[in-house]
């Protein structure tokens, strides 16, 4: 789980949650302390691996006929993102 590299306090899985769905940004304010942090450029690979993974998978799924599997596996994946980004206080390039 991803913690603070300046308070050390945890970040809550829902926080994560809530940054990489809804406000779409690679930066964010740390809940306890508010400094800013940003994803390890291994947490945006991950981000973004999994980002072209999902529309290629959709495709198969449909043509393989298993959405029900396909909706399974989003879902699990949404769910255990959270940990496994991590923070760093630098902005990193990606590669
Ligand atoms: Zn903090």
């Amino acid at each position: 789980m991803a913690r603070c590299i300046h308070c050390k306090t945890n970040l809550s899985w829902f926080y994560i949650f809530k940054r990489l769905m809804i406000v779409k940004r690679l930066d964010m304010e740390c809940s306890h302390c508010g400094q800013k942090l940003y994803f390890t450029s291994r947490s945006k690979k991950i981000l973004m691996g999994m980002t072209v993974l999902i529309p290629v998978l959709f495709v198969l799924a449909f043509i393989l006929d298993y959405m029900a599997l396909f909706m399974v596996w989003v879902i699990g994946y949404l769910l255990v993102m959270p940990w496994f980004v991590t923070v760093t206080d630098n902005d990193e390039p990606l590669f």
